[in-house]
């Protein structure tokens, strides 16, 4: 029996209305509708900040009409209606043209719901031809039914609307579905919703859009919320046990094999959390399931390392790992990296392979035919490696570096690489806090690496606040020149290519929107700049951006690792993993336009051998801004975590998931990872438990079909998206 949830729009609305709702909000069903939820609750008596409206955007507010006049244009014939209501903060004029008929209607001391784009005209704001509806009077409402206290009680939803479908509209729309709803199942089992104290889902979606009085949409939220974060948690949990129904091949480690000779001879120890962690990642690998797991760790903590070792247990058994980075530049550099760690023997019987977009046609012939022979036991590529061609011997792991780059859709087609299904292990340098991992990465386990190795210099941060001291511009380049002096190198990092390219060519967009306008520090203005930099006369300065050629970035790339370059302008194609020791300053410009693990990762660029590192945030934001607390946060710690505690404050709800992590954020409408940490945990839990009795949910057909529902949602999002 199909749920009412699941029942077509149109049914219940009619074609027409059903197709805008699908137009302006991409509604389907009926429980898309309901799901619908009311942004927040106006109260009849209570009037909304006139004052604060502003210009340009659709809004609904709650008013009352004060005086009502009719004029004729001069200009044209007809006749114009202006009405003028207020808040008694503000006042606003609602026109209306040859609708003189109107005036039956507004009258003035009436209340009522107005929708429409505030324009301005002669210094005046106005609504043109607004939406509206009246309250009706609160004696007459009193005469035919209900009470007028209780009708003046009733909160009134205000949603999410457009301006082609004003808020009430929606509001009629819901009643009609709420109206015509059949029982509903809730899919959260009465048992638990006893547990948690909360409504069953039937009344709750009543309560959310109808509610009576203020308590009752509080406590309609309170059960939805707790039902957005279970079925959730069932359905990352499902996933999980999913994946682990099918079988892997096992690659358990060899006494005596390649593993243990690359531990002899590596010049430094594990340190602790390198060996839990590794110890982890070979217990999952020995398994004749499929390892799932998120290793996170701060830049420089030696994830590479546990990645390597774990590709050597792989080798050991027999299969091949391939280790898919997020731009070109970082797979080359990881190639050579690994063939220096790995050293000429291991490197001889491995053979680490290069495959990315770029190489020339006889060069990638021959990786391909590596590959799928077999002879290449590491493969190390951009997402070239998830082409069709490629195909290889024995598939055994996939190690995706930083995840935050990856999507999930990605990691799942190399997965699919595989006769059977590799193990995949993520790294990642973006810490991840509990909740959001759960919330995000729910199907993988997650290991943490919170220790760096020992002899690690350090790192100082600065902020340069341009708005206070424009002057500093200076200094900065002066200390850029001192450091080069001391024979260290210096990075560069521009939001910009040029004044046409913002580095989103790059696609390393920054991953923020709330950055001030104007013009923005560019790869090629600041070449210039330096170059007339007087303390930096005569040092080796070079560029490196998105819109170079493979082969160029990484010719520059190469020569700046081996001390050929003093100072490096870029973009940020060298966040990530880039290693270069004796590189001891990060300059940042116009800093604010980059998000807060951005600036993170980019800081951890220096600091990595024993030289100590420096850190300068150049910033035009102005103090108190967003922006600027951004910048001031990444600077006034170097602890990862923090940060990401302060990212999450910082962003807006909306942003804490970025769409190729989640895979389903629109799946999140009352949840906020943050504030509702708690409940997301206890959530996981009972999920758990269910899960645990009941494998596939036999006994609980309403998470099943919710928890489809979740995924059908995710996969419709994902298709309008590609
Ligand atoms: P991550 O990938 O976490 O940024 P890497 O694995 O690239 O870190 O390691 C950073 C640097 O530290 C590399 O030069 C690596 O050889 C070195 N390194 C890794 N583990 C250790 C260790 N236990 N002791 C000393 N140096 C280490
Ligand atoms: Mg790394």
């Amino acid at each position: 029996m199909i749920s009412p949830l699941d029942r077509k729009l149109g049914d219940v609305l009619g074609g027409r209305t059903a197709a805008a709702f699908g137009k302006a909000f991409g509604m389907v069903t009926v429980g898309d509708l309901l799901s619908h939820y009311p942004r927040r609750y106006a109260k009849r008596g209570e009037l909304t900040a006139l004052d604060e409206l502003p210009i340009d955007e659709t809004v609904t507010i709650v008013a009352e009409i004060r005086t009502v006049k009719e004029r004729s244009m001069a200009s044209r014939r007809g006749s114009i209606l202006e009405v003028t209501i207020s808040d008694g903060r503000g006042i606003v004029t609602l026109t209306f043209f040859n609708q003189s008929w109107r005036a039956k209607d507004l009258k003035p001391g009436m209340r009522g719901i107005f929708a429409g784009k505030v324009g301005r005209y002669k210094g005046a704001l106005q609504l043109a031809h607004p939406d509206y509806e009246l309250f009706p009077d609160e004696e007459q409402v009193g005469m035919s039914g209900p009470s007028a206290h209780a009708w003046a009680e009733a909160p009134v939803p205000i949603y999410p609307a457009t301006s082609t479908i004003a808020s009430w509209q929606i509001a009629k729309c819901v009643a009609l579905a709420l109206d015509g709803l059949d029982r509903i199942e809730d899919p959260v089992p009465d048992h638990l919703r006893e547990r948690f104290g909360v409504i069953h889902f039937g009344a709750a979606l009543e309560l959310v859009h109808r509610p009576k009085r203020d308590g009752d949409w509080k406590a309609a939220r309170d059960a939805l919320r707790l039902q957005e974060a279970f079925v959730l948690q069932a359905a990352l949990l499902e996933q999980r046990i999913v994946a682990r129904a099918v079988a892997a091949t096992a690659r358990p480690a060899a006494p005596g094999g390649l593993l243990e000779r690359f531990d002899a001879a590596l010049p430094f120890t594990l340190t602790g959390d390198q060996q839990v962690v590794g110890e982890d990642i070979a217990r999952d690998l020995a398994a004749p399931v499929p390892m799932n797991r998120l290793v996170q760790g701060e830049v420089g903590s030696g994830k590479t390392l546990v990645a390597l070792r774990a590709m050597l247990q792989v080798a050991d058994a027999g299969g091949q790992s391939a280790l898919l980075a997020p731009t070109e530049v970082l797979a080359a550099q990881h190639l050579r990296s690994i063939a220096r760690t790995l050293g000429p023997d291991l490197s001889a019987r491995l053979m680490p392979t290069l495959l990315t977009g770029q190489l020339p046609a006889a060069e990638r012939k021959r990786a391909l035919l590596r590959i799928v022979s077999g002879q290449a036991s590491i493969v190390v590529g951009t997402h070239a490696l998830l082409g069709d061609q490629v195909g290889f011997f024995d598939l055994g792991l996939v190690v995706v570096d930083e995840q935050h780059r990856f999507g999930v859709e990605q990691r799942e087609a190399l997965r699919a690489k595989g006769g059977t299904p590799p193990h995949v292990l993520v790294l990642t340098a973006t810490p991840i806090p509990r909740t959001v991992a759960m919330t995000v990465f729910g199907d993988l386990d997650v290991s943490t690496i919170s220790e760096l190795p020992a002899g690690r210099a350090g790192i100082e941060s600065f902020v340069v606040p341009l708005a206070d001291h424009p002057g500093w511009t200076n200094r900065v380049w002066q200390r850029a020149a001192e450091e080069i002096e001391k024979g260290r190198q210096v990075f560069v990092v521009c939001p910009a290519i040029d004044a046409k390219h913002p580095a989103e060519d790059d696609g390393e967009a920054p991953e923020t929107d709330d950055v001030p306008a104007g013009p923005t520090a560019s790869v090629e203005a600041t070449m210039q700049l330096v170059a007339g930099v007087e303390a930096l006369a005569g040092r080796r300065i070079a560029a490196l951006h998105g819109r170079m050629s493979a082969d160029e970035k990484d010719a520059v790339m190469q020569d700046f690792a081996g001390g050929r370059i003093d100072l490096l302008v870029s973009t940020t194609v060298i966040e990530v993993g880039v290693d270069v020791p004796n590189a001891s300053t990060m300059i940042v410009l116009d800093a604010d336009r980059f998000g807060v693990s951005q600036l993170h990762q980019l800081r951890g660029r220096v600091g990595r051998g024993g030289v100590p590192g420096l850190c300068l945030f150049v910033t035009s934001a102005e103090q108190g801004s967003t922006a600027r607390e951004r910048v001031d946060a990444v600077a006034g710690t170097l602890d990862g975590f923090e940060l990401a505690q302060i990212d999450l404050e910082l962003r807006r709800e909306g942003d804490v998931l970025g769409a190729t992590q989640s895979g389903g954020r629109s799946s999140l409408r009352l949840l906020r990872v943050v504030a509702d940490a708690d409940l997301i945990g206890e959530a996981r839990i009972a999920a758990g438990e269910l899960l645990e009795e009941d494998p596939i949910l036999a006994g609980h057909p309403a998470l099943r079909e919710a928890i489809s529902r979740r995924l059908d949602e995710s996969s419709r999002e994902f298709l309008a998206k590609n």
